[in-house]
């Protein structure tokens, strides 16, 4: 209740500063349940309206967000059955739309915009004349300059509501991975699905998504690991839904993982996918392999602005030495696994014509847990698809990946013992 009131009285402010990004909360109503059914753009370049219709009214959030431009509308446990493809198409000011789920109960729709805008209306509409509840938000265009007025003073009224802020960045614990290791018996592997929720990662032309893939593939992994009976296996999601880049690597670090195994699909533009295929195993490093990795590395990294995250920008040199160290021995062991992981999958999955390559990913960055990011194949590529969506493929691969896990370890206790 007392949250209600605060998010009220939030709400109360905004609409006596007139604020420049709106908040809105619509009648109370249990959120259980309910539908997004269908969604329309309407208007032009200088005034777009959205509208979702919904099984029934909820209480809803709505601000903006810079760098790229975008509306996030936050909403409760909402479930998003909207016609395929949908949200790809924009019209005004909208150039795409996304939604989907970004926490336990916690729905989110991601309007991309391309100009700065401001939220002129946005409420919820009943049900009635057999028209269903409606979620309408005006977007009107603006300059710069208001917008990110706008943003401050947003932000500023957060920082007052929210006292203390706690953050979820594991850098300032560095030493928790390897002390928490100590004298346990099975490794501690953490297997990570790219992507989930409103992120669906790459898409192929037939409609997969890449986060539906790697979530399948992971599962396989998962069970593949665990049958060994060797391994303690953890999932960095267990469901479709989002988990930011800083939380998976908080996860390897809180699970103090001896091994963190990032599973994604690439994909190519038209013009650059001729001919491009099979399985790239990336470790980290500042300076990128190619530019192919560069440019992929930007786009993995861009999944929190494709959630809709407000990320706060940190720099703390100190931190950043301590890491440099702690990750040079974990760049080696790094290295080593994504070695041993292209040897077993050699004749079991097609490999890219360069498959170990580097570059800056941010859910590699946890400086004491080995990490590789693997991309099994190119969902422009027909062939890789086919092979990516087949379950035999699947338990296949998981078995080779699951014996270049064995092989590391081996090496790894002839030399430390654990
Ligand atoms: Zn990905």
């Amino acid at each position: 209740m007392q949250r209600l009131l605060l998010t009220l009285s939030v709400v109360l402010v905004a609409a006596t500063l007139s604020c420049l990004t709106a908040v809105g909360v619509a009648a109370p109503a249990l959120a259980e349940g309910t539908v997004a059914k269908d969604a329309r753009l309407g208007g032009d370049r200088l005034r777009t309206r959205f509208v979702t219709d919904l099984s029934k009214p909820v209480a809803f959030n709505v601000f903006t967000l810079a760098e790229p431009y975008r509306v996030i509308i936050d909403l409760p446990d909402v479930k998003f059955q909207l016609p395929a493809g949908l949200g790809r198409k924009g019209r005004g000011l909208v150039t795409a739309y996304r939604y989907g789920l970004i926490g336990p109960g916690r729905a989110r729709i991601v309007i991309d915009v391309n100009a700065p805008v401001l939220v002129d209306k946005s409420f919820v509409l009943k049900p009635q004349n057999g028209q269903p509840a409606r979620l309408v938000i005006d977007l009107i265009r603006t300059d710069r300059s208001t917008f990110i007025a706008g943003l401050e003073k947003r932000r500023s009224r957060q920082a007052a509501v929210k006292p203390k802020r706690k953050s979820s960045t594991p850098q300032v614990r560095l030493p928790s991975a390897k002390s928490s290791r100590g004298r346990r018996s099975k490794p501690v592997i953490v297997v990570d699905p790219g992507h989930g929720g409103i992120d669906p990662g790459a898409i192929s032309k037939t409609g997969v998504s890449e986060k539906t893939i790697v979530f399948n593939f992971a599962k396989a992994l998962y069970r593949a690991l665990k049958a060994t009976g060797r391994y303690k296996v953890v999932l960095t999601r267990r469901i479709d839904i989002y988990v930011p880049l800083r939380e998976r690597v908080a996860i390897a670090r809180r699970e103090a993982g001896d091994l963190f195994i990032s599973i994604h699909a690439d994909s190519l533009p038209r013009r650059s996918a001729k001919g491009v295929s099979g399985a790239t195993v990336y470790t980290l490093s500042e300076k990128a392999s190619d530019n192919e990795a560069k440019a992929l590395a930007a786009k993995e990294n861009r999944s929190d602005i494709i959630a809709g995250v407000d990320l706060p920008k940190e720099a703390d040199e100190v931190t950043n030495i301590l890491i440099d160290l702690a990750q040079r021995e974990t760049k080696n062991l790094s290295i080593a696994f994504a070695n041993t992981v292209l040897k077993s999958l050699r004749g079991t999955t097609p490999l890219n014509k360069k498959p170990h390559r580097f570059a800056g990913f941010a859910v590699l960055k946890a400086p004491d847990v080995p990490s590789v990011l693997v991309e099994l194949g190119y969902l422009s590529n027909r062939a890789d698809e086919k092979l990516m969506v087949s379950r035999s493929w699947r338990k296949k691969v998981a078995v080779a990946m699951t014996k270049a896990v064995d092989s590391y370890f081996s090496k790894r206790i002839a030399r430390v013992p654990f």
